[in-house]
């Protein structure tokens, strides 16, 4: 019975290493993926803005040569592959800032409630394919933080919900208090992540399977600096999400001020 027992011992560990090795084996294909995907996609997304941009100023140079009137739209068009070029530079340099343990973050009282209300106003201009609603919170929900970071979490997440849904789509951002903690979610109903992809999407440079690859920018670094900034605030990041159904992305921040500090002036006084 003994030597029985030990050969069904033996077996199950060899099966549980081989299912081990295995993992480990797709975790290093997929790293390779990521690697050989993100030097493609870095060249194409850092020249994309170029050929428009380019015509742009021409039409713009000739207007000036023959001293017409200059069109207003491409001035605004071309600033507005500036600042796409920028948004990727940008994402490059902070993503160094990180790896190097450079990126320093302020500490100022933040009103997540405030904050929210002016990223959604600003987003909502550019975006009138999409509803954006927004379900706040009724005390100010004030922490010390990094609010232009902050600021930054909440656009990538709002950006990607705007990227991966289908026109005409709903946006829901929810700001709580949960205790000494705010939380909040951005949920949309777009493609979705594949279950397979979801530990891996926080990682440098890495773009779920589904992701489209043309007319979608992206380096696969957005949520790999939101996670670097929502973790330095003592926070936490993670998804919940489903293929075809959509995405929700929850982010919580700990160390809300009590409710009496977050009253206005008027209202301590009285
Ligand atoms: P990217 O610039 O490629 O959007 P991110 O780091 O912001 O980079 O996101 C990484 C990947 O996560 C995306 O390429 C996409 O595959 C997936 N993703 C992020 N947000 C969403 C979302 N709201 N819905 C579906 N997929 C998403």
């Amino acid at each position: 019975i003994v030597g029985r027992v030990w050969s069904y011992r033996d077996v199950t560990a060899e099966r549980r290493a081989q299912a081990e090795s295995e993992r480990l084996l797709r975790e290093a294909r997929e790293a390779v993926r990521v690697r050989d995907d993100f030097l493609s996609i870095a060249s194409h997304e850092l020249k994309t803005p170029l050929t428009p941009l380019k015509l742009h100023l021409q039409v713009l140079k000739r207007h000036q040569a023959s001293e017409q009137p200059i069109p207003g739209q491409h001035t605004e068009k071309a600033l507005a592959q500036v600042a796409r070029l920028s948004g990727l530079i940008n994402d490059l340099l902070d993503t160094s800032r990180i790896q190097a343990g450079r990126l320093e973050l302020r500490q100022e009282p933040v009103s997540l409630r405030e904050l929210t209300h002016e990223v959604l106003t600003d987003l909502r201009t550019d975006s009138p394919h999409h509803t954006l609603v927004y379900e706040e919170p009724s005390k100010p929900l004030v922490i010390q933080g990094d609010r232009s970071r902050l600021a930054q979490v909440l656009v990538n997440l709002l950006e990607n919900a705007l990227k991966y849904s289908p026109t005409g789509g709903t946006i829901r951002v929810h700001v709580e208090r949960e205790g000494e903690q705010a939380h909040v979610s951005v949920a949309d109903s777009g493609i979705g992540i594949p279950p397979d992809q979801k530990a891996l999407l926080f990682e440098r440079f890495f773009r779920a399977r589904n992701a489209p690859i043309s007319g979608f920018g992206g380096l696969g670094l957005g949520l790999y600096i939101c996670r670097d900034i929502v973790e330095r605030h003592g926070g936490r990041i993670w998804v919940e999400s489903e293929v075809g159904k959509g995405s929700t992305f929850h982010f919580t921040l700990p160390g809300l001020e009590n409710e009496v500090a977050e009253a206005s002036p008027a209202d301590t006084e009285a």
